[in-house]
């Protein structure tokens, strides 16, 4: 069975014509299927169009937030309500072009976990391709995933993984991040891309620093997460290693000047280095506490079923 999951807000032209091309296309598949619409909170004529879509096609789920949550808030309702064991997530504005879904569930189903689509001829504002490649580069490069497009809302999951990956914030931008770090095959496929049918971008320039933090977070949930110190441990011990060998030779240099009487040494006090020392002390100190109390926070809340993700099993117990 396949789910289609559809986060919305504000897509009142764009839902009568989506439900079409969808139906049209998934007819044709031969497949169960169900369409299921999460409606983040909007305020024009979505939830009535919604309500003729869901009163006609037996196929049709509808979700209502009480408020606008966001687009990963809404995926994840859509990945807890889905019964499909391939799961597309697709945007409402019909810039994801339904008829690409049949070649999308043939490469999953060529052994992958998850397929992103890669809008190699996107269709976009300059405005919003250009920091889109930078992010693209950006995430390519420090994640070790070589995917052209990560961002883009288009992507069929198995059901393993929509199980598997815990999202907030605006992680939807991450999913094949968050997917690969535990241990899923992820490939892509390059798709026609469309203007927006109608309405408005819900997303403006802003999102760049989020999208930033919110990488920095994913990174480190799906690199360091294991065992904090050895992030912040080993920095702050080479710190804290420099801080005292600085130390150590002022040290050095004050005994040889107040003590030896050696002649020609300047005070300690005043230098720059004196002070740069004791930064890195504390500094190195600091670091090696934020990694422990890493480590406690770990401790506290861990769950075994987090910790990996199983393939298959082979055995003879009943
Ligand atoms: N969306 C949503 N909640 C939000 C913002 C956006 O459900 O808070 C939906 C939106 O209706 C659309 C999809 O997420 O179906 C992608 O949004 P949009 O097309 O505005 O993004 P863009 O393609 O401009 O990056
Ligand atoms: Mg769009």
């Amino acid at each position: 069975m396949l789910s289609i999951i559809i986060p919305l807000l504000n897509e009142a032209g764009n839902l009568e014509l989506l439900h079409q091309k969808l139906t049209d296309t998934l007819a044709a598949l031969g497949r169960p299927y169900e369409i299921i619409f999460i409606n983040d909170g909007s305020v024009d004529q979505s939830p009535e169009i919604l309500k003729g879509l869901f009163e006609r096609d037996p196929h049709v789920v509808v979700i209502h937030f009480r408020q606008n949550f966001g687009k990963t808030a809404a995926l994840t309702a859509g990945f807890r309500h889905s019964r499909g064991d391939a799961i597309v997530t697709m945007d409402a504005d019909l810039q994801d072009d339904p008829a690409e879904i049949p070649a999308m569930v043939a490469k999953l189903e060529t052994g992958f976990d998850l397929v992103a689509a890669w809008r190699h001829n996107r269709q976009d504002p300059i405005d919003k391709t250009w920091p889109s490649r930078v992010f693209n580069w950006g995430v390519a490069t420090f994640s070790g995933l070589r995917l052209h497009d990560f961002n883009c809302g288009f992507k069929i999951y198995r059901r393993a993984v929509t199980e598997q990956i815990r999202l907030y914030s605006d992680f939807h931008r991450f999913t094949p991040v968050l997917a690969a770090g535990k241990g899923f095959k992820i490939t892509e496929l390059p798709v026609q891309h469309h203007p927006r049918h109608t309405g408005k971008s819900k997303y403006g320039t802003s999102r760049a620093l989020k999208g930033l933090l919110d990488f920095i977070t994913v990174l480190f949930l799906t690199t360091f997460l294991q065992h904090p110190l050895r992030l912040f441990g080993s920095s702050g011990i080479a710190i804290f290693g420099a801080g005292t060998l600085i130390e150590l030779y002022l040290t050095g240099l004050w005994l040889a000047r107040e003590v030896g009487g050696v002649a020609g040494i300047p005070p300690i006090g005043p230098r720059p280095l004196f002070l740069v020392g004791i930064l890195a002390l504390i500094l190195g100190i600091q670091l090696v506490s934020i990694g422990l109390l890493g480590e406690m926070i770990r401790y506290f809340t861990f769950q075994p079923e987090q910790e990996y993700t199983i393939r298959s099993v082979l055995t003879h117990q009943k």
